[in-house]
């Protein structure tokens, strides 16, 4: 009796013990949620609402991001697609391409990721670098209307765009008319994010969608001049400029080396979100071979991206991280590393550090 009883009492030691190991082990051994190493990867391009500025909030979207994705940009759609009831009729389109009514641009998106990212504690805002969208880059008053974003919301944003000027079945149906590559609106937008420190990430297609043999790729060139033109400004090239039918133009991996070597172009980087460019990158073990050699050349220039839309659901979410898994697999450790995160802790905090210093000197002692 007096046995079974310590018998049992060492039984019940041994299964408090067990439990109190499993719970403490792995809380101990966790990192803290900020700590980066914790995380496969940075998601430098998603959007948090789609073309109907609908989608997860920021803390629902933390939760689809887990203990995956570390970091992730914080930005919506500066677009908004109208719906007209006489094209239509009762079809409420959620899509650009599910109607011709125009999009117009939606200058509230800005105030909404502000309050989505105040809402969120410290450790939580740790996690996003929020970006401004909403302005008309074919506006000369759009670098006054980011000036003015700033000073509603000082500590909060570290960048601007996704914003597009040339862009597949976009451009054409924008309330206005269309931006251009060439327009002082544009050079007035840069010169403003060089001098407050601002990350701008551009779309801008390399080519038309269906470009005739030979036919000049002047978005190209202009681009390259754009770029040439602000040297201060730290620019993201989104997607490389390819697009669902927006082919790589031809050479596309030699023009972009060339602009890799160029010194005065060293302020340019490049982004391979979207599953539609992911798609040419990986298509043929070819393809694999020359992007990653590109990526092990250059590994401080690419960052990772899914352009993911109002994302809810993770195996979704991390889709186009999972076809450029044998892409990753072609880089070197190091290159493998800098694209998934180091590259974006890079060009974040210091547009954070930077940002936050242009506010303290421009807005919270005014
Ligand atoms: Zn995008």
């Amino acid at each position: 009796m007096i046995r079974s009883e310590k018998t049992r009492a060492l039984a019940m030691l041994a299964a408090v013990l067990a439990i109190a190991l499993a719970w403490s082990v792995p809380l101990a051994a966790q990192a803290p949620l900020n700590d980066w190493s914790r995380y496969a990867v940075h998601d430098g391009h998603v959007h948090l609402t789609n073309y109907i500025q609908e989608g997860p909030t920021a803390r629902e979207f933390l939760k689809v991001m887990g203990d995956k994705v570390g970091r992730a940009t914080l930005f919506g759609l500066p677009l908004q697609q109208m719906w007209s009831h006489g094209n239509t009729g009762d079809y409420a389109p959620t899509y650009y391409l599910q109607t011709d009514a125009p999009l117009y641009y939606y200058s509230f998106t800005d105030a909404y990721i502000a309050m989505q990212y105040k809402s969120l504690t410290p450790e939580e805002q740790a996690r996003f670098d929020p970006m401004i969208t909403g302005f008309n880059p074919a506006d000369m008053y759009a670098a006054d209307h980011i000036r003015r974003v700033l000073t509603t919301f000082p500590g909060v944003f570290v960048g601007i765009g996704e914003f597009s000027i040339h862009k597949e079945f976009v451009s054409a149906k924008i309330a206005g008319g269309p931006a251009s590559l060439t327009d002082p609106a544009l050079d007035r937008l840069f010169d403003f994010a060089g001098e407050v420190g601002l990350v701008a990430i551009l779309h801008s297609d390399a080519d038309v969608p269906f470009p005739k043999p030979n036919q000049e790729p002047w978005q190209i060139l202009q681009l390259r001049d754009l770029f040439l033109r602000h040297p201060k400004a730290t620019v993201i090239w989104a997607h490389i400029g390819v697009g669902r039918v927006v082919r790589p133009v031809q050479d596309q991996i030699g023009i972009i080396e060339r602009a890799l070597n160029n010194p005065a172009l060293s302020h340019v980087y490049f982004d391979i979100s979207w599953d539609e460019a992911a798609k040419y990158l990986v298509a043929t073990p070819e393809t694999i071979q020359r992007g990653a050699g590109l990526i092990n050349r250059f590994p401080d220039r690419f960052l990772f991206g899914t352009d993911e839309v109002a994302p809810t659901d993770q195996a979704k979410y991390l889709k186009t991280y999972d076809i450029y898994a044998p892409l990753f697999a072609k880089l070197t450790p190091e290159a493998s590393e800098k694209v998934r995160k180091g590259n974006y802790e890079r060009l974040f905090d210091e547009a954070r550090r930077r940002v936050r210093a242009w506010e303290k000197a421009n807005v919270l002692n005014k």
